[in-house]
């Protein structure tokens, strides 16, 4: 058995409630024992840490993942992409992500078809270093619809597969569920900044919604939907969508329909590319109709997620970490995104961040808190995120990794330095 002690830690345990000073024994690859009762806790043959008073919190979750994203300024670049450099991109943006704190990640799309499945594998081997991964197949995507990227004249290869029609849909499904996938994902809707002027289309009909979410309930799998119009956000309540991403344009009846489905549905806004295109494009590097539409975007998220907040919706953070504007790492940005522009407190976003996504991992009864015979997946930050939540985005914030109680990282530099300040 192995055992590990962090002594004086202040521990923030993904309730939501406030932090507290504890010492907690990890045994194996779960929480042990929490001791509020500080230098009580008997632990013979442990690897003893001496936290110092910096944060034990829960990892990370990253709720809208694409480790298939390859930074790219187009999406036209992932379907260039060769499968061998595309699978191997992959494995190290899984470790990217663990490496910046997130201990697991809920896929919202691969890019291949089978690429999250082979990486997920191989973590869950002991093969590779990554989080725990619920893989996804490729978005599917009728003719004409987000991530149809082919064209009539020539050959081009996409990061989606297409379908017209509920039989289309169906076989697609059932291949995606065949090669080893955790979910499926629709496109049912279009983006923001497609066209000048208009809000986007609901274009995957309710046929085609019902069919794919038969196939992969069917065979007990989840269905992730991209809907950014509020008429998709209904369309995919309506049909039994497991995780409904962006909303930003849900209307009153659509959160009212979201409101009625709190207990069995997730949500997430990705909203770090709408925040990177308003807030951070130079002048002159988006085309027009993408400024427009993302301003369009982010002023609706701004209007519908604190009102989600407001309905108990649960939301989690992340999403299309990946972009040349969102690389992959920069992930935790999105709790910062939420407390400047969703209406989240630190320790709401937090939330959102940890026990939310332990929950859309269909792991909330184990993972997503510090609680006594919960998984250990923790970090040790030197701060305190509630303060300042954007101490999560430096890795060297990050004192200690652990992922089911195995260290991917413990800086003992950090700990030694923390050591002689204290000695002062
Ligand atoms: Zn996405």
């Amino acid at each position: 058995m192995t055992r590990m002690l962090f002594k004086n830690c202040r521990v923030w345990d993904g309730s939501g409630g406030a932090s507290y000073p504890a010492d907690v024994l990890v045994e194996d690859e779960r929480i042990r024992t929490i001791a509020t009762q500080l230098g009580q806790l008997q632990a013979a043959g442990a690897e003893v840490i001496e936290a110092r008073g910096m944060t034990l919190m829960p990892g990370l979750v990253e709720g809208h993942s694409h480790i298939t994203f390859i930074n790219g300024a187009r999406p036209t670049e992932l379907g260039d992409t060769p499968p061998e450099e595309h699978t191997l991109i992959a494995a190290r943006n899984a470790r990217l992500l663990l490496d910046h704190g997130f201990t697991s990640a809920y896929s919202a799309a691969s890019a291949k078809l089978r690429i999250d499945v082979v990486i997920r594998n191989a973590i869950e081997a002991g093969e590779l270093p990554g989080p725990r991964l619920r893989a996804c197949g490729p978005e599917i995507t009728v003719t004409g619809g987000l991530g149809d990227e082919r064209r009539a004249h020539q050959f081009r290869d996409s990061f989606a597969m297409f379908a017209d029609g509920p039989v289309e849909v169906t076989k697609l499904a059932r291949l995606c569920v065949r090669e080893g996938v955790d979910s499926i994902k629709l496109n049912i809707s279009g983006d923001d900044h497609t066209r000048l002027g208009e809000l986007p289309r609901t274009v995957m009909s309710e046929d085609e919604v019902r069919a794919g979410v038969a196939v992969a309930h069917d065979f007990g799998r989840m269905v992730n939907a991209h809907c950014r119009a509020a008429e998709s956000v209904k369309r995919a309540v309506r049909c039994g969508v497991d995780v409904i991403y962006h909303c930003e344009h849900a209307d009153e009846e659509a959160l009212d329909l979201l409101e009625a489905v709190k207990d069995r549905v997730f949500v997430g806004p990705a909203i770090g590319l709408l925040h990177t295109a308003v807030h951070e494009a130079a002048d002159g590097t988006l085309p027009i109709q993408v400024r427009h539409g993302t301003g369009l975007g982010l002023a609706a998220a701004a209007r519908a997620y604190p009102e989600m907040k407001k309905r108990g919706i649960r939301v989690v953070i992340g999403g299309d970490y990946g972009f040349a504007r969102t690389p992959q790492g920069e992930n935790a940005r999105d709790i910062a995104h939420f407390v400047q522009h969703l209406g989240y407190s630190p320790s709401e976003a937090l939330v959102c961040a940890t026990r939310y996504g332990a929950e859309l991992m269909g792991l909330g009864h184990q993972l997503g808190q510090v609680r006594e015979g919960f998984l250990a997946d923790l970090l040790l930050v030197d701060g305190d995120p509630v303060a300042d939540v954007s101490i999560l985005q430096h890795q060297s914030r990050l004192v200690a990794i652990l992922k089911g109680g195995a260290l991917h990282k413990l800086d003992r530099n950090a700990l030694e330095r923390r050591e002689a300040r204290a000695a002062e």
